[in-house]
């Protein structure tokens, strides 16, 4: 039975509940809402032992800091948001993608990034 630090156990959920990678910054303050007092610090050491364990993977996109996400989470890819830097999940994947590669080349795998600006930013947009 693996003992469970009450800090790796809100940064645990922290990863359960995200709906999109996240910086650690980002999981520190979102596990600061049960823990007051997590540094910032502690979040690194956990990212790594999480990243040892398997439970989460790097998120690594061009022009994006380094996100993190559960490992759990299957086949999925980004949008980044040019304003506020932030990452978010695409729901689905392009059909076809072997069609784009040469004839008699065969693609194991596929990374797809959307840039552009998150609902959020794009209204602040507008309102400007
Ligand atoms: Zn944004
Ligand atoms: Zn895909």
């Amino acid at each position: 039975m693996m003992y469970l630090t009450p800090q790796k156990r809100a940064l645990g959920a922290v990863f359960e509940r995200a709906s999109r990678p996240l910086t650690p910054p980002e999981i520190c303050e979102e596990a600061r809402k049960e823990l007051p007092t997590l540094g910032l610090a502690t979040v690194y050491r956990a990212i790594k032992q999480f990243l040892a364990e398997g439970q989460i993977r790097a998120v690594e996109v061009p022009g994006a800091a380094p996100h993190y996400e559960s490992a759990a989470r299957h086949h999925h890819h980004f949008f980044v948001c040019c304003e506020c830097k932030r990452l978010f999940d695409l729901i689905g994947c392009v059909r076809g993608v072997q069609s784009l590669a040469p004839q008699g080349f065969r693609v194991r795998q596929h990374e797809i990034v959307l840039y552009g600006e998150c609902a959020a930013c794009a209204n602040q947009e507008g309102a400007l």
